[in-house]
């Protein structure tokens, strides 16, 4: 869908993917891959994990704040919640927009969402390898405090909308894939499955791997998860 090319365009399947490997310059992707190396990946609990409330506004919520933002860029993503770094605090960063700063929203709160819905293709620093089409609200307001514990409150449609929803989803230990409907779930972790195979010998195919992947294999239905059901670790390894 037209939006969904958009989003690729802007470098990311929604918060977090970047652009096909192979044409990254090699020192952009060497950054890349040592920071997603950083990230808590699919299978892992902590992913599952619910974060707890900010209350400490200092120092070290502050440096925190900077890492988040420094791994997110390295990482090519748009997005990043602290879950994914095994940080169990309800601290986000974002920049969906390439001219806007880098926000960080801590303790955040919806506050309201539209009726009207939106559906593109996201992607997933934590799951790599797989884009789903999300339906979610089209346009949010939510109220949080800023790094420095200051109030405040953001309203935001399309990319934006969409990329706070998916961070804050991660906040309560929701993913992506819990969003669309079973049957597309099982397929998009067929691919992934697939691709991390894969992965490891055609890294620098990995977006036309994952694709193909989708098409092949037929073996993996029993271990796909229920809905709202963490993954199993060992069909991810
Ligand atoms: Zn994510």
């Amino acid at each position: 869908m037209a939006e969904t090319d958009e989003l690729v365009e802007e470098g990311e399947g929604e918060e977090e993917d970047a652009p096909p490997v192979a044409e990254l310059d090699p020192e952009v992707r060497a950054r890349r891959d040592a920071a997603l190396s950083r990230v808590r990946k699919l299978g892992d609990p902590v992913l599952r994990a619910r974060a707890l409330p900010v209350d400490r506004f200092d120092e070290a919520l502050w440096s925190e704040v900077q890492r988040m933002g420094e791994l997110m860029e390295d990482a090519l993503g748009i997005g990043l919640a602290a879950t994914q770094i095994g940080v169990l605090h309800r601290v986000l960063v974002y920049r969906a927009d390439p001219e806007d700063p880098l926000t960080a929203l801590v303790n955040p709160v919806l506050e309201w969402s539209s009726e009207e819905t939106e559906t593109a293709s996201e992607g997933c620093l934590s799951i790599p390898f797989v884009h789903v089409d999300v339906e979610r609200p089209a346009e949010v307001r939510v109220r949080a405090l800023d790094a420095q514990g200051k109030e405040m409150e953001v309203q935001a449609s399309g990319l934006t909308a969409r990329v706070i929803q998916h961070e804050m989803d991660h906040l309560d230990g929701v993913l992506m894939i819990d969003r669309i409907p079973r049957e597309e779930r099982k397929e998009a972790m067929r691919a992934m499955r697939e691709a991390q195979r894969a992965g490891s010998e055609i890294d620098s195919a990995s977006d036309r791997v994952a694709q193909d992947a989708g098409d092949a294999a037929s073996d993996a239905d029993k271990t796909a998860p229920a809905a709202g059901e963490a993954v199993p670790d060992a069909s991810l390894a």
